[in-house]
């Protein structure tokens, strides 16, 4: 192949492609090296074959440690980066909604914008290429836009029973829709069934279809959800009433059932939506879930800070449940860093009983395949616009590649990196966003 501005053979002590073109798992390349050009990859394996098939002239960029697909956080709201604080204060779930709410009124729109700007750059800074960012102020869009940062902008709507969705907030998430950047790729996003009425919740949903989109929602994250959805009752059946919503589950009492079985039979699991937390699921709606291909983003960082529970992921992982991980919001959060949901996650699997020597290559996986599958840009083809993968090193997937330092005393570079790595550089589709 003839030498070309554009094709730089990057090289490593190993790759660690994650995943192939069909999202099945990939052993590590000691020696690796990937060729990329422009935004995308042309070329993975062992350095002396990639090298081999390539010009002599085509420049070589040698890297120490480990170069891996560019992590995809499944689920974060980069506009309250600057509410870092809260995270700290040891509010449980329901008080610290209320103060979400409280400071909202205080900040202002260039306020969203600069701390969604500053939530994008630490996600840049710590190796992460693509994020489902839900975005409940629309100035926080364009910030993150301009940063290149990959993924999907859900547009979030909350706090509607059906008579005021009728009457004002369809047109609000429309209105939002039509004049969105296009430096992002939009979604919509349903906040939660305590916060909206079934038919808003599922009319969000199919506005997003209706456009080709897809659509997130929060499920099963405050245990106080479950007794919403099955009783009309609890915690978060007071912070609706205290708001004034007159929602359909409260007036009667509830549907007995579950949250998850309650928006599978709203049609509301598909594999264009995915969920965030899925901290209380049972086995039957893991099972929901995994049926109707709905992958669930694991936060448990942020679970444990809002005392929301610890989710069953020994438990996903096991039924094979489709997973992602993601940090939520710094609000909830100690970092914005994935490398450390996927730690705190293997802590959390290991408690529960996984015991198996493959958590960490499933954990890495979960946060880059599994995050891309959310996103619906896990394999080729997936993209209806055509648009190529992430979330794996492999011909034709796009060139979104962390470069992460690990200890190399440490036996397997996937142990070594779940214990020790951490970002040296970031290249978003071939270019470097970041390096140190
Ligand atoms: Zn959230």
């Amino acid at each position: 192949m003839a030498a070309d501005d554009s094709l730089v053979i990057h090289r490593a002590d190993w790759v660690l492609p994650i995943a192939d073109d069909y999202g099945r798992s990939v052993e590590p390349i000691r020696e690796g090296a990937v060729a990329v050009e422009g935004e995308q990859i042309v070329g993975v394996g062992p350095a002396t074959a990639v090298l081999a098939a390539f010009d002599s002239q085509v420049p070589v960029r040698e890297w120490s440690g480990v170069l891996m697909p560019g992590l995809v956080n499944a689920h974060t709201h980069l506009q309250y980066t600057s509410y870092g604080d809260m995270a700290g204060t040891g509010m449980p779930f329901t008080e610290w909604i209320a103060e979400v709410i409280r400071r909202r009124a205080f900040t202002t729109d260039d306020d969203w914008a600069n701390s969604a700007a500053d939530g994008a750059r630490m996600l840049l800074e710590t190796g992460t290429t693509s994020a489902a960012d839900d975005v409940t102020d629309s100035p926080a869009l364009a910030p993150v836009g301009a940063t290149g940062l990959g993924g999907i902008s859900y547009l979030e709507e909350f706090g509607y029973d059906t008579a005021n969705w009728n009457s004002s907030g369809r047109a609000h998430l429309v209105e939002r829709l039509d004049s969105a950047p296009s430096s992002r790729e939009i979604g919509t996003m349903a906040h939660a069934i305590y916060t909206l009425d079934p038919e808003p919740f599922a009319d969000i949903l199919a506005i997003g279809r209706q456009r080709g989109m897809r659509s997130q929602f929060h499920l099963d994250e405050p245990a106080a959800e479950g007794s919403f959805v099955s009783s009309g009752i609890g915690a978060c059946a007071d912070n609706a009433r205290a708001a004034g919503w007159d929602l359909r589950l409260l007036r009667e009492g509830g549907a007995g059932v579950t949250p998850t079985r309650f928006l599978a039979d709203l049609g509301c699991l598909s594999t264009h939506t995915h969920a965030a937390h899925g901290v209380h699921c049972n086995a039957d709606d893991r099972a929901l879930l995994r049926v109707n291909g709905t992958v669930v983003a694991l936060c448990p960082r942020s679970n444990r800070i809002l005392q929301a529970g610890t989710p069953p992921i020994a438990d996903y992982l096991r039924e094979g449940s489709p997973i992602a991980l993601g940090t939520d919001s710094l609000a909830s959060s100690p970092s914005l860093d994935l490398l450390d949901e996927v730690r705190a996650a293997f802590d959390v699997a290991r408690a529960q009983g996984y015991d198996a020597p493959d958590l960490g290559a499933r954990l890495l996986y979960a946060a880059t395949y599994g995050g891309a599958r959310a996103m619906g840009r896990h394999i080729r083809g997936a993209d209806t616009q055509g648009r190529a993968p992430y979330g794996g090193l492999y011909p034709g997937a796009q060139a979104d590649i962390a470069v992460m330092s690990i200890d190399s005393a440490i036996g397997s570079p996937v142990d070594a990196l779940v214990l020790s790595g951490h970002c040296r550089a970031t290249l978003l589709r071939g270019r470097v966003a970041h390096s140190v």
